[in-house]
């Protein structure tokens, strides 16, 4: 009997996980406005059920789209028959999926997480499991590292944020990785980071000049609930959890939902798409948290948002064309700080303002944060430029963080030597 419950608790388990098999992600370059607008158009049809891993933006910019397998003839009919190349990017999802489980055990099967030496860096890992990395990272380095809780989630998980300090009422750096939750591989490089903060302070130069000169706070899981979700639920879940009122989708993009430009263009009023902004800004706790304790803290003067994927570096603004006054500063910046990025593995990035680069987007994280007066406000997508996508291999989690640990330190000496 108890084996019978046994195997019926792990058929249900195993069942309410969405189920990606046949669904191809499909990728589209438009060659002129004529395309991008049937491609635009694709959008608006809710019934297809699609994912746009990637918005259309420009001409011969690629669009990245996950169909669902029922919807895969319609869709490809559709673009055929408009005269759009298109090639199949992912054949089968969840044949990935399963490959990035298979990975998943295996590299955490050899590992010790009681202690953060012997913890797998190129494996992904749950929530549970990140909050005991940050737990033993203050443990071991008690001086140095302090964890603090800045609220709670939707479905009440604790919002934790690590703080690396060497002497009080210091001005700050922060950083945040998987305000989306699918994006793993940001989560991931946050946990590298952490580490790296500790192994390097003391013995590499720049690092201990920084330390000592401002604090560095990183928030590892921005979006708790997503993150669990991602895990239990469905691989492919971006936004947060919280209901919305009169409709049965889940959900706001915590991309859009902060207080500049709020509910312009490149952000949506419809709670089930992906880019739904919510009923209001700071509507989402996970987002109201950051932005209660950046106004209480007063002295933030860079911020690093990371998402995934695109390969690229972002800054100010997204929600409108106009320059920001610090433009040329930030754009050498970016420069600079791509060109270190690079310098290890030739990993290309592309870099310049959102609204430029990639498209007009309203609500988002670093509008606020540089309209708030943090000057060096940037964003990185991370590895790759679509190959794998979301589901980005595990092997890659450690080059990833080690190039892009670069590029931060770029940002963070500039911010460090030119404190306002
Ligand atoms: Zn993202």
């Amino acid at each position: 009997m108890k084996g019978v419950l046994a195997f019926l608790t792990l058929v249900v388990v195993a069942s309410s996980r969405e189920n990606f098999s046949g669904q191809q992600v499909l990728r589209i370059l438009p060659v002129d406005e004529e395309q991008m607008n049937v491609v635009k158009e694709l959008e608006n049809l809710e019934h297809l059920e699609l994912d746009f891993w990637t918005e259309p933006t420009k001409i011969l910019a690629p669009v990245d789209i996950r169909v669902p397998f029922p919807n895969l003839q319609a869709v490809k009919v559709y673009l055929e028959s408009n005269n759009i190349q298109y090639y199949i990017m992912v054949q089968d999802l969840q044949s990935m999926l399963d490959e990035e489980q298979m990975e998943m055990k295996h590299n955490r099967a050899m590992e010790d997480t009681r202690s953060t030496d012997t913890f797998n860096y190129g494996a992904y890992h749950k929530f549970d499991e990140i909050n005991d990395f940050i737990d033993n990272l203050v443990r071991e380095n008690p001086q140095l590292v302090s964890k603090i809780q800045i609220g709670k989630s939707y479905e009440g998980r604790p919002l934790n944020v690590l703080k690396f300090s060497t002497g009080p009422n210091r001005p700050a750096f922060w950083i945040d990785t998987g305000i989306h939750s699918r994006e793993w591989v940001t989560q991931a490089s946050g946990i590298w980071f952490a580490k790296k903060i500790v192994k390097d302070y003391g013995k590499d130069t720049s690092l201990t000049s920084i330390l000592n000169n401002m604090d560095i706070f990183i928030e590892i899981v921005t979006n708790p609930d997503g993150f669990v979700f991602t895990h239990t639920s469905n691989r492919m879940w971006r936004k947060t959890r919280s209901p919305n009122a009169g409709s049965s989708c889940v959900g706001a993009d915590p991309n859009r939902n902060w207080d500049a430009g709020f509910g312009g263009a490149g952000s949506s009023s419809n709670p089930c798409t992906e880019t739904y902004r919510g009923r209001a800004a700071e509507s989402e706790p996970e987002v109201k948290a950051i932005v209660d304790f950046v106004k209480s803290h007063g002295k933030i003067k860079g911020f690093v948002s990371i998402h995934s994927y695109s390969q690229m570096l972002l800054f100010p603004y997204g929600y409108t064309k106009t320059r920001t006054p610090d433009h040329t500063e930030l754009n050498n910046l970016a420069k600079d700080a791509v060109n270190a990025l690079s310098s290890l593995y030739g990993t290309a990035y592309t870099y310049g303002s959102i609204i430029t680069t990639i498209y007009q987007a309203s609500g988002g994280t670093i509008d606020w944060t540089y309209n708030q007066g943090i000057k060096y406000s940037f964003t990185f997508e991370l590895r790759d430029t679509g190959r794998y996508g979301f589901a980005l291999p595990a092997n890659q989690i450690i080059p990833t963080a080690e190039e892009t640990w670069l590029a931060l330190m770029k940002l963070m000496e500039h911010t460090s030597s030119n404190l306002y």
